[in-house]
């Protein structure tokens, strides 16, 4: 069986959850198989250009395997939070959402100038997160040097929002 067909065996889909049309994309069930998250780290990281300076997680399923990928690469993790979770001063960025909008900040101490980060979270759909993820990285003076998804919903082309910062988008899964 490949990595894909591993992953997909275990995630769960759950419909009309958090709200009736959407399919949710249960990760859950990975963690319980051992083997299974090891194959995962080590899927992310052979497809890996360059080891980058540090990995950037989404809060919060990514930073499940985002830590867990830095760890082994012995580079710092980094956490995007949703507005008002993070004690120390920050630096933000607003986003769209389907209705209304979102912030997320990270520490404005956590990447230096120049470095070249790798962005982590569980799903990519429309992109929206991501994006302004790359944004607040770029805002700090560092340069985003990938994404990494577990999961792809790729009739959602969230790719199409990402290709401006960078063409090196590994996701192991799609849908
Ligand atoms: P987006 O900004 O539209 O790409 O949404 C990505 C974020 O929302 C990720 O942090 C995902 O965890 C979550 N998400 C969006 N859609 C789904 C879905 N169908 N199943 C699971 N998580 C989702």
């Amino acid at each position: 069986m490949t990595l894909e067909q591993s992953i997909k065996k275990e995630i769960r889909d759950i419909a009309d959850f958090p709200k009736p049309g959407i399919i949710f994309k249960d990760i859950t069930p990975l963690f319980y198989k051992q083997e299974l998250c090891n194959d995962i780290v080590n899927g992310f990281i052979e497809r890996l250009e360059e080891v980058p300076d540090a990995i950037i997680g989404i809060e919060s399923r990514g930073f499940l395997f985002g830590f867990l990928v830095a760890n082994k690469l012995n580079v710092p993790f980094v956490l995007v939070r949703k507005a008002g979770k993070l004690p120390y001063k920050t630096v933000k960025e607003e986003y769209a959402l389907e209705y209304g909008t979102s912030i997320i900040e990270m520490h404005e101490d956590a990447l230096e100038k120049g470095w070249n980060v790798i962005i982590h979270d569980d799903l990519i759909a429309t992109g929206g997160t991501a994006q302004a993820a790359a944004k607040l990285v770029e805002k700090m003076g560092a340069k985003v040097a990938g994404f990494n998804f577990v999961v792809s919903l790729d009739f959602l082309n969230g790719k199409s929002k990402l290709v401006n910062h960078t063409n090196n988008i590994t996701c192991l899964v799609h849908y």
